[in-house]
């Protein structure tokens, strides 16, 4: 079979290194995939550009679908606004799918994690609608629309089913914003009623929902939430596993799909060697099974199933970075991994 063209986009911080470190994993893993690179974020500047998310980005994932990306920063406060969210916008890729998982020999409060983080992508309080009203008063506005919130229920409820998960619990502060998330839990109770009544479904507020994850997380499966609460509820549950090292994630839409790491571009480790990169090739074996799964490409998920093994076994053998209380570096991790193949 022939291969499949990734666009890969290094990003910021610790992106290039992580991005070095998995394409070797990729690499050696016999992957059916090449590559074409394109840049975004300050990297995208450092090159001459003048624009963050260079149209020539978006154009490479349009016409290639699939594209394999490193965090890139966005400013707190002034600056430029976040380009993963433009991204994600502009490509309308409206799911965020962030599996939490235990990994093996990495100690944490909790064994057994299986979660998956759906978020919703495009609206909510990332709409980056913000007024001054005066000096002193502003306003950011959450948006949400019926064909968002319907589509996103829709993606959560095939999702659990296409991989044989039982439940499917809304995050929501309807008690609130009774009409945003109002609208959202209506949504949500419409889909499953009448297309997904097989799927076991409930809501918790996400506050309550928040202290019920730390209290036993093993109650969760598949998570469903508007932008911000996945944005918040991601970081949350990627402690239970073991941190930011090791979430990956996948921006989905109908026709292209970004895979990227739920953490950013941790400017105070970039550059040292330190990042750990198996956020970055878990969402890689992601991309792999995607291409499977619409491609109808078994190599793919041979190749997958070969990385997966890999670094499993490699956390097995206390071949861990720093982040998991171990002692290797960026390289030398992917080494062990591939030493694993
Ligand atoms: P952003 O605003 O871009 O989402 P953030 O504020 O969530 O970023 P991150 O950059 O994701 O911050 O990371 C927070 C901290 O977690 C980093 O400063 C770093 O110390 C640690 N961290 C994140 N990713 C990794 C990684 N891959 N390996 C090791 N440590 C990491």
């Amino acid at each position: 079979m022939s291969k499949h063209t990734v666009v890969l986009i290094p990003g910021d911080g610790i992106g290039p290194e992580v991005m070095n470190a998995v394409r070797l994993i990729l690499d050696a893993s016999g992957a059916p995939v090449e590559y074409v690179e394109r840049h975004a974020g300050v990297a995208a500047l450092e090159r001459g550009g003048d624009d963050v998310l260079p149209i020539d980005t978006v154009d490479a994932v349009r016409e290639h679908h699939v594209a394999l990306k490193g965090p890139c920063t966005t400013p707190v406060g002034g600056g430029f606004s976040s380009v993963n969210v433009a991204l994600r916008k502009k490509l309308d890729l409206y799911a965020a799918v962030r599996p939490v998982r235990s990994l093996p020999g990495v100690k944490t409060r909790y064994e057994n994690v299986d979660i998956v983080i759906i978020r919703e992508n495009t609206e909510g309080l990332y709409s980056g609608i913000e007024n001054r009203i005066t000096d002193d008063v502003v306003i950011s506005l959450k948006v949400a629309t019926r064909e968002a919130s319907e589509r996103i229920a829709r993606f959560s409820f095939d999702y659990a089913r296409s991989r044989k998960r039982e439940k499917v619990t809304v995050l929501h502060k309807a008690n609130i914003m009774k009409l945003s998330d109002g609208m959202m839990l209506d949504c949500a109770r419409r889909v499953h009623d009448s297309e997904y009544p097989d799927i076991e479904y409930s809501e918790v507020i996400v506050d309550a929902g928040h202290m019920r994850l730390v209290q036993d997380p093993l109650q969760f499966d598949i998570l469903m939430c508007e932008n911000l609460y996945g944005d918040i509820v991601s970081d949350l549950c990627a402690g239970f596993v073991g941190g930011l090292g090791c979430t990956p994630g996948a921006n989905i839409g109908d026709k292209d799909s970004v895979f990227e790491a739920v953490h950013g571009s941790a400017p105070d480790i970039a550059g040292q060697d330190l990042a750990n990169p198996l956020a970055l090739l878990m969402s890689a074996t992601m991309m792999l099974n995607h291409i499977a799964d619409t491609m109808q490409d078994d190599e793919a998920r041979a190749s997958a199933d070969r990385i997966k093994a890999a670094y499993n076994h490699a956390l097995e053998d206390g071949q861990r970075t720093r982040d998991l209380g171990g002692e290797l570096g960026t390289r030398a991790f992917a080494k062990a991994v591939i030493e694993r193949m």
